[in-house]
């Protein structure tokens, strides 16, 4: 079992100060699912449906071990994030993070290891919040230039950025990433950075402590450089409409979606409401019936309502009944 704390306010004023660039975010379940995952949700008031917004309350149950959230790096009225995480989890993700930190110091750069279940995670903080695109450009080129595998492009197994996104579309959430010293509800232990004490305030004192990149350095690591081509996000294939029989086409989710497998009844893919909250790695939440890929469900537990408005085909509503 893990250590219950009691944070106060100010301590909660000192994550936020770090972490928090947006207040929408997302919240671990509290069991896991049959196939052991233990999702996280986009936090929504269970009447109206609207997003909740990150407060100081919220963040103190987090550090508290009370409830366990995940946050969004990319706040899309800026296209900035006030960090960068390098996640990874493979065989060797500790060696990889270990240089990546040691390269980073070279260029002056402090980077705060935290573990995680399987591996760990890798922080730099910005001085001011930083350009997305631009840090993900500074982070690839850096592991690539050491060697250091890049999941995506080909690889299966690698470090994961984020953010994760160059640039977000308004109202888009991108991918979150377990918000840091709080309790992960798969293994109900508390995660913490290697080189302070375990408490909250002991950590956050050391994070505070660390030295933030300010955008003028990124610049200039990152002049003349680009994302990798590998990694550069797909364009998305454009939408042709069905022929013009009927006023309103058809909905067809095949016609969005990329599925993964097919089992006897069933093609599977990316839930697309959950990859916009960061969850369904495996690509397979989706399910749609082959005999009739009009039905379709998400074994996550998104509504139809949700999985429609993520695809930006929002269900329309009937003018008259
Ligand atoms: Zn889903």
């Amino acid at each position: 079992m893990y250590a219950k704390f009691c944070v106060n306010r100010e301590t909660a004023v000192n994550f936020t100060r770090l972490f928090v660039n947006r207040r929408a975010y997302a919240i671990q379940a509290e069991r896991a699912l049959p196939n052991g995952s233990v999702p996280y949700y986009p936090a929504r008031d269970w009447k109206t449906r609207e997003p909740k917004l990150l407060d100081d309350g919220v963040v103190r149950m987090h550090l508290n071990g009370d409830i366990t959230i995940s946050l969004y790096a990319i706040n899309p009225e800026t296209q900035r994030s006030k960090w960068v995480a390098i996640d990874a989890d493979f065989d060797g993700a500790l060696e990889a993070l270990f240089q990546l930190q040691w390269e980073l110091k070279q260029d002056g750069v402090d980077a705060a290891l935290e573990q995680s279940r399987r591996g760990g995670h890798l922080w730099i903080f910005g001085a001011e919040p930083l350009l997305a695109s631009e840090c993900r450009i500074y982070v690839y080129n850096l592991a690539l230039r050491l060697g250091v595998p890049v999941k995506g492009g080909g690889l299966k197994e690698g470090i994961e950025v984020f953010p994760r996104q160059d640039r977000l579309e308004d109202r888009e959430l991108g991918n979150a990433i377990r918000a840091p010293l709080g309790v992960h509800r798969k293994t109900n232990r508390r995660y913490w950075f290697y080189e302070a004490e375990p408490s909250p305030e002991a950590q956050l004192a050391y994070l505070d402590r660390l030295t933030k990149l300010t955008e003028a350095e990124l610049r200039t690591f990152t002049e003349g450089m680009s994302l990798p081509e590998a990694y550069r996000p797909v364009a998305p294939v454009p939408y042709n409409p069905p022929a013009l029989s009927s006023r309103f086409p058809e909905f067809r989710i095949l016609d969005y979606v990329r599925t993964t497998r097919k089992d006897g009844r069933n093609w599977w893919a990316r839930c697309p409401s959950c990859a916009q909250a960061g969850r369904d790695r495996t690509g397979d939440n989706l399910a749609i019936q082959v005999k009739d890929p009009r039905f379709y469900k998400c074994w996550a537990g998104c509504s139809k309502e949700e999985i429609r408005a993520a695809l930006g085909q929002p269900i329309r509503k009937r003018a008259m009944v």
